[in-house]
């Protein structure tokens, strides 16, 4: 937990979100400010900074993530239209919270 992370708090319960879904090690809400018509943002609970801070050990993790996509885009009946999963990294990789995190879009092509 990082005191002034915003995705620790929402993941703490301190600050509030629209989750969509949650278990010990992850968690999915919507996104504040959606690009699209369906927009939400995966994390682990744990504070990772971005995919540059990965260890070995987290790779079950990320995993869990990309299952936690699956899982919505069932749900959302996406599952065969499909949907878009998009990891920013760092300054240059568009990243502004720096707590990694899956964006999940869908509703829109392109
Ligand atoms: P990124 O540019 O990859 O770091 O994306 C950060 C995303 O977090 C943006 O799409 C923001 O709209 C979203 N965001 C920031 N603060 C919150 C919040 N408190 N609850 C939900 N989404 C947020
Ligand atoms: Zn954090």
């Amino acid at each position: 937990m990082t005191e002034d992370c915003v995705f620790c708090r929402i993941a703490r319960g301190v600050s509030s979100a629209d989750v969509v879904y949650e278990d010990d090690a992850v968690m999915a809400f919507k996104d504040l400010y959606p690009k699209a018509p369906i927009h939400f943002l995966i994390i682990p609970r744990r504070h990772i900074e971005s995919i540059a801070q990965l260890s070995a050990g987290d790779t079950e993790l990320m995993g869990r993530c990309v299952q936690v996509a699956r899982t919505l885009g069932e749900q959302t009946g996406f599952a065969e239209r499909g949907y878009r999963l998009s990891c920013n990294c760092g300054p240059e990789g568009g990243q502004v919270v720096n707590h990694l995190h899956f964006h999940f879009l869908a509703g829109r092509r392109g």
